[in-house]
C-alpha cells in the first residue's frame, strides 16, 4: 500500500467536515482538516447560530408589547444594533475556538488556508503538498445573487450579520428560508421590511397549507409581503438604494437582501485536475457511500445539495466515517426529516406535505387545528397557531406533520420520532396530552378536516 501524509484529507472546517474528521480520527486514521475562511463554517459563522441569536433578539420586541396586559407597565426599551453585533461576534468567536480545540482534541491537524486538489490523492494548501488515502471535499455552499442593473449593491446572510449600520428600511427578495427568517429578525427588530417573491406563495417545497397560514401570519407581523414581483434594478440615490420593481413601483431602502438561494462552493478547488462530476444543479454527483466518480474522492453535505441542513450534514459526516473507517455498514435515511423555519411564529415541519403524500400514499385523512395561543387571549396578538396532520387512509400511518406557531422548531423533533417509528393515528390518539400547552393539540385532533374517498 502507498505511503501517504495522511489517511483522510477534509477540505472544509464546516459541520460535515469537522464531524467526518472527528470520527474518522476516532477511528484511528491519520486525519488532516483545512479550512480556509472560518472554523466551524457557515452555521456557527453565518448560518444556523448567529441567525438564532438574531431570531431571539427579534423576538423581544413583542414580548415587551405582550407583557403589558399581564402587567408589565413602563416604556418599551430601545433596541441597539451594535450590541447585538458584537455580542455575537464575542460569542462565534468562543465557537470558533472550541471548534479548532475539538479537531486538535481528536488528534486531527488543522491546516489553516485554502485546500486546492491536484491530483486524486494530493492537495496542496499554500505551497504545502500533502498526500492521503482518501480526499472529503466539505466545502458546503455560497450565497447565489443573479445578475441584473446593480445586483452589486445587493448584500447576501454573509454580510448581513455584521453591517455597519441598522438597516431601518430593508427589501428581502427570495421566498425561501433565509429570505422568510431575515423579515422575521428585521421586523422585529424594528425595520420595515419589504418581502419581495417573484412566485405567488413562498415557501415552495412546503405543505400548502402552510404557506397560505405563513403569508397570513407573516402579513400580520407587519413585513410587507409582495408576490409575483422581483427587483429589475437597483440605484444608488441621496435617500438610500432605488429599488425599481417589476410591477414598475419603486421602493427606497437602506439595504437590500438577496435570499435567492445557495450554490455549491467548488471555488478554486482544483476539480478539472481529477474526475468528480458534477451534476446539473452544479453540486458534485455521490453515490449512497459519499464516493464521487473519482474513487478516491469523497462529498457531503451543501457541496452535494441534497438537503442543506446542518444535522444532514452531520450525519452525512458519520455514516462516512464510519463506512471508510469504522468498518460499519452506514446509510443515511432522507426520509422524515424534521425541519424549521424560525420566523414569527416559528413554522416546523416533519415527513410529507398533503400534495406529496396523495402522490405517495394515494387516498389520506388530513386534521387540523386552528387557534390562538393562550399567552395571547390576554397579551391581545392578533396570531394564530395552525397543525396539521396527514395519515395514510390505508396503513393509518401518520406521514406528515406540520405546524406554525410559537416553538413549532422544538414541538416538531418529538413528532418526528414518533413518525419515524412509524406511529398511527391511533397511537397519537391514544397518547396523553401535556395541558396546558400547544403541543397537546397533536393528539388531541379527532375530527377528520379532508378525507380522500374511494
Ligand atoms: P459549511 O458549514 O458551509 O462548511 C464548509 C467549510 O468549507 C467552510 O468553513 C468554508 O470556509 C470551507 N471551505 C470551502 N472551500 C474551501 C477550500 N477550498 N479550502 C479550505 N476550506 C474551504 N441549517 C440548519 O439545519 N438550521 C438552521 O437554522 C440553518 N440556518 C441557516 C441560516 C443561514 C443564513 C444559512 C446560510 C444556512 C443555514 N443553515 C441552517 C444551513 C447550514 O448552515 C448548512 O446546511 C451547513 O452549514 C452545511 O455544512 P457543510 O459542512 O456542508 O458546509
Ligand atoms: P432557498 O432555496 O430556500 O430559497 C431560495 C428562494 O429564492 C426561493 O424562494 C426562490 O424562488 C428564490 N429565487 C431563486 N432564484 C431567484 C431569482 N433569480 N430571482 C428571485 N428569486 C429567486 O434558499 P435560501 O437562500 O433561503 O437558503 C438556502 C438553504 O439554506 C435552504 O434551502 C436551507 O436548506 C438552508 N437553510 C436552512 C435554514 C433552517 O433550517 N432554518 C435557515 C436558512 C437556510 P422559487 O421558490 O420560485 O424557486
Amino acid at each position: 500500500m502507498q505511503d501517504y501524509d495522511y489517511d483522510l484529507f477534509v477540505i472544509g472546517a464546516g459541520s460535515g467536515g469537522v464531524r467526518a474528521a472527528r470520527m474518522a480520527a476516532g477511528f484511528g486514521a491519520r486525519v488532516a482538516v483545512a479550512e480556509d475562511r472560518y472554523m466551524g463554517g457557515t452555521c456557527v459563522n453565518v448560518g444556523c447560530v448567529p441567525k438564532k441569536l438574531y431570531v431571539y433578539a427579534a423576538e423581544f420586541g413583542k414580548s415587551f408589547k405582550d407583557a403589558r396586559n399581564f402587567g408589565w407597565n413602563g416604556e418599551t426599551p430601545a433596541f441597539n444594533w451594535a450590541t447585538l453585533r458584537d455580542n455575537k461576534k464575542a460569542e462565534i468567536s468562543r465557537l470558533n475556538s472550541i471548534y479548532d480545540n475539538l479537531l486538535t482534541g481528536a488528534h486531527a491537524d488543522v491546516i489553516k488556508g485554502h485546500a486546492r486538489i491536484v491530483d486524486a490523492h494530493a492537495v496542496t494548501v499554500g505551497e504545502r503538498r500533502y498526500t492521503a488515502g482518501k480526499i472529503l471535499i466539505a466545502t458546503g455552499g455560497w450565497p447565489h445573487i443573479p445578475k441584473f442593473p446593480g445586483s452589486e449593491l445587493a448584500i447576501s446572510s454573509n454580510e448581513v450579520f455584521d453591517l455597519e449600520q441598522f438597516p431601518a428600511r430593508l427589501a428581502i427578495v427570495g421566498g425561501g428560508y433565509i429570505a422568510v427568517e431575515f423579515a422575521g429578525i428585521f421586523n422585529g427588530l424594528g425595520a420595515q421590511v419589504t418581502q419581495l417573491y417573484r412566485g405567488p406563495l413562498f415557501l415552495r417545497g412546503f405543505d400548502a397549507d402552510i404557506r397560505a397560514h405563513a403569508a397570513q401570519e407573516i402579513g400580520k407581523t407587519g413585513v410587507d409581503l409582495r408576490f409575483e414581483v422581483n427587483v429589475q434594478s437597483i440605484t444608488p440615490g441621496a435617500g438610500g438604494l432605488q429599488v425599481l420593481l417589476t410591477d414598475g413601483s419603486r421602493i427606497e431602502v437602506d439595504a437590500v437582501l438577496y435570499a435567492t438561494g445557495r450554490k455549491a462552493n467548488l471555488e478554486g478547488l482544483g476539480l478539472e485536475s481529477v474526475d468528480v462530476k458534477i451534476n446539473d444543479a452544479g453540486s458534485i454527483d455521490v453515490d449512497a457511500e459519499y464516493r464521487t466518480s473519482e474513487p478516491s474522492i469523497f462529498a457531503l453535505g451543501d457541496v452535494v445539495g441534497r438537503m442543506e441542513l446542518t444535522p444532514v450534514a452531520l450525519a452525512e459526516g458519520m455514516s462516512f466515517a464510519r463506512r471508510q473507517f469504522g468498518g460499519l455498514e452506514s446509510t443515511v435515511d432522507y426520509e422524515f426529516i424534521p425541519t424549521a423555519v424560525f420566523c414569527q411564529p416559528n413554522i416546523g415541519s416533519v415527513g410529507f406535505t398533503e400534495d406529496a403524500a396523495r402522490a405517495r400514499f394515494g387516498r389520506l385523512r388530513v386534521f387540523k387545528s386552528t387557534f390562538k395561543p393562550m399567552k395571547h387571549t390576554i397579551s391581545g396578538r392578533d396570531e394564530k397557531t395552525f397543525m396539521k396532520l396527514i395519515v395514510d387512509r390505508a396503513s393509518d400511518r401518520v406521514v406528515g406533520a406540520h405546524m406554525m406557531g410559537p416553538d413549532a422548531g422544538e414541538i416538531m423533533q418529538g413528532i418526528a420520532i414518533a413518525l419515524r417509528a412509524g406511529a398511527t393515528k391511533a397511537v397519537f390518539d391514544t397518547t396523553i396530552g401535556i395541558h396546558p400547552s400547544a403541543a397537546e393539540e397533536f393528539v388531541t385532533m379527532r375530527e377528520v378536516w379532508r378525507e380522500d374517498t374511494p
